[in-house]
């Protein structure tokens, strides 16, 4: 791309290329027309894409360029993670906003590589250019499927159990800008046992166990006493909106929601995923919709909003 190149785009894209770690799936990364990725034999090829543009998703402040660039790889790492995928490759699109200090784009690949070194991919390509209008990054990453095969939404099964990393509520506190994607998580847990169905908690417990509920044509309920709140959520609990409706309903958690026959659950909870709790929070069953079960035995209709309805 030659017009409305950023001021020494040349320099970045040099210093991204010297600099780049090389996963031996990608055959050919920065520096050509386009990258050539190998994924290993008999593996598919997992490709998913995220744009982040200030103003709408972040402002700076709170976040430093460096923050954005580590963030928008990593949001993009957990829906890999969300499907059981080993991540192969980056390629991040940037419209840079003119005028802003020299450094700004390489802190923003800055973060972008720091997110990426602890799984060993390649940051394999992408397009800079810079505009009069504020920041957009656009990450789009590739993965490949272990030899279990990739994990999707629709699989959930009545009579499964519902598990969850982590702790929720609470994210935009700061957990949004520094969390670890659960890659390393998801692959452990693929490979000690079966998964039916998972997906990344983006958008608020509530919200995305009904993404898997919709595309599984299944029905949920969530044990209200054993969903594990963030210290955070806890801290911030209000009368108004106590730290369980925070749970439910913030987003931006990026912890994996799944689900597992019960054995195979079993089996799950039984693992040691190091600083990674996994806690059963409930069940699949015949039927539609998500209910809550509270202490006393009493059941809620669960929103999407992650607001209750007593029934
Ligand atoms: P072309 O004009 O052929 O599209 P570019 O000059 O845009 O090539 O890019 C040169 C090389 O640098 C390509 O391999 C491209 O993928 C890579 N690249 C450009 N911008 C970025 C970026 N922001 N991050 C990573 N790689 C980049
Ligand atoms: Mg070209």
């Amino acid at each position: 791309m030659a017009d409305g190149q950023a001021p020494g785009e040349f320099d970045l894209i040099r210093l991204l290329r010297e600099r780049q770690v090389v996963h031996p799936a990608v055959r050919l990364g920065i520096g050509d027309d386009a990258a050539i990725l190998s994924p290993a034999a008999g593996r598919e090829l997992l490709i998913a894409a995220d744009m982040l543009m200030e103003g709408t998703h972040f402002t700076f402040p709170p976040l430093t360029p460096r923050e954005a660039g580590r963030k928008a790889l990593a949001v993009n790492l957990s829906d890999l993670a969300a499907m059981a995928a080993e991540p192969l490759a980056a390629f991040v699109t940037v419209a840079l906003p003119r005028g802003r200090s020299a450094n700004f784009a390489l802190e923003l690949h800055e973060g972008v590589l720091d997110a990426a070194r602890p799984f060993g991919m390649s940051l394999a390509g992408g397009d800079t250019n810079a505009w009069d209008g504020p920041l957009v990054i656009s990450v789009t990453v590739c993965g490949q499927s272990t030899a279990a095969g990739p994990v999707c939404r629709s699989g959930a099964l009545p009579g499964d159990r519902i598990l969850v990393t982590g702790a929720l509520g609470g994210s935009l506190a700061g957990h949004h800008a520094s969390f670890t994607p659960r890659v390393r998580e998801a692959l452990q847990l693929h490979q000690a046992a079966p998964m039916h169905a998972m997906i990344d908690i983006s958008d608020g417990l509530a919200a995305d166990l009904h993404h898997i509920l919709d595309e599984s044509q299944v029905a949920a309920v969530l044990e209200a006493a054993r969903i594990p709140l963030s210290p955070e959520a806890q801290r911030q609990a209000t009368a108004e909106k106590p730290a369980l409706v925070r749970a439910l309903s913030d987003g931006e958690d990026f912890e994996l929601l799944l689900t597992a026959a019960p054995d195979d659950a079993a089996r799950l909870l039984a693992l040691d995923l190091p600083g990674c709790p996994l806690t059963d929070i409930g069940s699949i069953h015949a039927g539609s919709g998500c209910q809550l079960r509270q202490p006393d035995g009493s059941l809620t209709a669960l929103e999407r909003s992650g607001w209750q309805h007593q029934l």
